[in-house]
């Protein structure tokens, strides 16, 4: 191994502080959010006063907190559980397990991944029962019933594998046999793969899931068709999901693309606010079409896979990124190939994405920065096409019915918030009506 240094002890070294360091720093803005919320949940804020209840306040700011010790416990079994995939040898465990039960080969590999995202699944299991029908049903925004929970558990899990195994199976393939440049054409089946799930995803598979009925002919349509026909925004569609089967929380989305396009609203926002608001919540939308916010999330997202396949290239033929990691990876397959990658594709992939997010998360507010101020584009647009008035008061009844609590700390805005504060929003428009 003359051509690889070992740096396999610095980066466990480095991967394990990296590890420490996204605890603390979430463990930390956690807390400043915790006690900024507590600290402001006596009184409404003033700039809300006239139009927010105090028990209203109250509730956003106990659901804020609730929410807050569950993020603790979540990033806490997070990191348990990542340091147990890899530097104490839980991955390496399950990879030489299954190579002794099945031998290596494409099979094996494949019965890795499934077997680490059944593992994955089952250790998030009960965070996420709790989360729906302990949590969210305390606050009186879960609909679920536990036999909804289990058959969309199945559906999901048929799809994913229905899906995601030949992908899996296509992506290994590659790895193993397109050579030095496998990273380029794996991207290439990647960003393939995603947009073809873009143009499906409507009509196919969400509909597996909720209902979808066009939007009632009535004022409300009338008003919507007027709106996008004054934004130059043509959409297949106008529908609207039955979102209260499973939660409260109200919403509005554009999906596919193309000739797929359409514009579907949750029953739960139709339920909340009024044509006008409606009308002001879609210009909004519009306006993250108009400035094309969604195509450039789309190119960064494809250009950042692009560089992550180029790194996975590399680190796969460094033998310290899997010693570093925890793997002793299967060297003897090695020699007759054409270099560590062979037959521990699986493995490269895994390691991969365990590690990649403990040290991207440091460049969160980055985006989340730059998200924040695409709302800032969408609502301007929205003050120009609809009522910057109906705009406000629309924003004001999504932020109480969905318990947003109005007093965030702004070092935990600054860091995770994709959408500005409400405060900040309703600086910018007119008194709500
Ligand atoms: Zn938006």
């Amino acid at each position: 191994m003359a051509f690889n240094p070992d740096f396999s002890s610095t980066l466990s070294l480095l991967f394990a502080a990296a590890v420490l360091a996204q605890w603390l720093l979430r463990a930390w803005l956690a807390s400043r959010q915790v006690r900024h919320v507590a600290r402001h949940r006596a009184e409404v804020p003033e700039a809300f006063a006239q139009r927010i209840s105090l028990a209203a306040h109250q509730k956003a700011a106990d659901y804020t907190l609730a929410k807050a010790r569950i993020a603790l416990i979540e990033m806490t079994l997070g990191a348990v559980v990542l340091l147990a995939w890899t530097l104490l040898g839980g991955l390496d465990a399950l990879n030489q397990w299954l190579l002794e039960l099945m031998g290596a080969g494409l099979w094996q590999q494949l019965a890795l991944l499934a077997g680490f995202a059944l593992i994955s699944g089952l250790v998030e299991l009960p965070l996420s029962l709790y989360q729906t029908f302990v949590l969210e049903q305390r606050f009186g925004f879960n609909q679920m019933t536990l036999r909804l929970w289990l058959t969309d558990a199945i559906k999901s899990t048929a799809m994913g594998t229905a899906i995601g195994l030949p992908l899996a199976a296509l992506i290994l393939w590659l790895m193993g046999s397109a050579g030095d440049l496998w990273w380029l054409w794996a991207w290439a089946v990647w960003t393939a793969f995603n947009l073809l799930l873009m143009w499906i995803f409507p009509t196919f598979i969400a509909p597996l899931f909720n209902k979808f009925e066009p939007l009632a002919e009535g004022t409300l349509k009338e008003r919507v068709s007027a709106l996008m026909q004054r934004c130059g925004f043509t959409a297949k569609g106008l529908f609207v999901m039955d979102g209260s089967r499973r939660s409260a929380h109200a919403n509005a989305y554009f999906t596919g693309f193309g000739h797929s396009k359409r514009v579907v609203f949750f029953d739960t926002l139709l339920k909340q606010l009024d044509a006008d608001e409606v009308e002001a919540v879609l210009a909004h939308e519009l306006g993250h079409f108009k400035h094309r916010h969604i195509l450039k999330r789309m190119l960064l997202m494809f250009a950042a896979s692009l560089a992550g396949f180029a790194l996975l290239g590399w680190l796969s033929q460094q033998l310290w990124f899997y010693l570093g990691l925890g793997v002793r990876p299967g060297l003897d397959l090695a020699l007759g190939h054409g270099g560590i990658g062979a037959g521990n594709e699986a493995v490269a992939l895994l390691l991969f994405l365990l590690a990649v997010p403990v040290f991207s998360f440091f460049v969160t507010p980055l985006f989340s920065a730059l998200s924040r101020r695409d709302e800032f584009e969408a609502d301007a647009y929205a003050m120009q096409q609809a009522s910057g008035a109906h705009l406000a008061s629309a924003l004001l009844k999504l932020y109480e019915d969905n318990a947003s609590t109005l007093t965030p700390d702004p070092w935990y805005v600054g860091f995770y918030y994709s959408h500005p504060p409400a405060l900040a929003r309703l600086a910018r428009m007119p008194s709500p009506t």
